[in-house]
């Protein structure tokens, strides 16, 4: 990483990295549970998981993988990933998130870079800046897609035998335990948060110094290996600190109030330097 390049511009904090889902906008939204419920669906009609087991594994892989699809991928499943994501938020209730005023102003005179940091797909990502009316708030948008080009999602059957991929019930837990033993040489591997390698890929990728910035999300995992790649973190939907958090936004509206420092400074320089070429995948202008 080199950061010799950017000017010094007088402030604290030069890089604001955002969740987006249950950061940007709160999580009784409903989007956040209609989107189990779609994902649900998928591994019931796709997959063929077994109905009694959907909604604990659908649970249980993502925390032990960051996604349900990062951890059906490790388990052996065989499906199109922009499938995948079509289904997942093709029918969400898009139409809860209405632009938000307030967030744009605060947004906009933040001096800092502003970068979207999300483990969701571009076009869901795009829908609900949209949305939001966020759209032009932020330099770039890291998103499944940055972290895992399609020239590296083949050969996920090395996984597992293929006795392996298929079987129900009971099977799963075991299917679990041998996809944790064998991640080692899985591959390829679906790179997103809280993975300490996806964060670390964004901070290459985006071209910051963690040092000199402040990532938010919703997500007590995330922030743990925010804090561990360097970064500073806040945790969003919460009143109190979360191991790893060095602030709580019980909304992202409160910004302003409990992290003054992102605007101190400002007055004395007014240029912001921006590098739109270090991100990669660039969604939004
Ligand atoms: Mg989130």
């Amino acid at each position: 990483m080199d950061t010799d390049g950017r000017r010094a511009n007088g402030l604290k904090y030069e890089c604001l990295l955002f969740d987006m889902d249950d950061t940007l906008y709160p999580m009784s939204s409903g989007l956040n549970l209609a989107c189990r419920k779609n994902i649900e669906e998928f591994m019931l009609h796709h997959l063929h998981i077994e109905e009694s087991e959907v909604p604990r594994m659908c649970l249980e892989l993502y925390r032990e993988y960051g996604t349900t699809m990062a951890g059906l991928k490790a388990l052996g499943y065989e499906f199109d990933e922009d499938e995948f994501h079509a289904f997942a938020h093709g029918r969400l209730p898009y139409e809860k998130l209405k632009p938000d005023a307030v967030l744009r102003n605060l947004l906009l005179s933040m001096p800092q870079r502003k970068i979207i940091f999300t483990n969701a797909d571009e076009a869901h990502a795009a829908e609900v800046l949209k949305r939001l009316g966020l759209e032009d708030c932020f330099e770039g948008v890291i998103c499944f897609e940055t972290l895992n080009p399609p020239t590296e999602t083949a050969n996920y059957t090395d996984a597992l035998d293929n006795d392996a991929v298929l079987a129900g019930g009971e099977a799963e837990h075991k299917k679990l335990d041998d996809a944790k033993k064998e991640s080692s040489h899985s591959k390829p591997r679906i790179l997103c948060k809280p993975s300490l390698e996806a964060i670390e890929a964004a901070i290459r990728i985006a071209n910051f110094d963690p040092k000199k910035t402040i990532f938010f999300d919703d997500s007590a995992r995330n922030i743990a290996s925010g804090k561990a790649a360097g970064l500073h973190t806040v945790i969003v939907g919460k009143s109190v600190p979360v191991a790893g958090a060095d602030y709580a936004l019980s909304s992202i509206h409160n910004i302003k109030e409990a992290i003054p420092e992102i605007w101190e400074g400002e007055g004395e320089q007014q240029e912001q330097v921006i590098q739109p070429s270090a991100v990669e995948t660039v969604v939004l202008a």
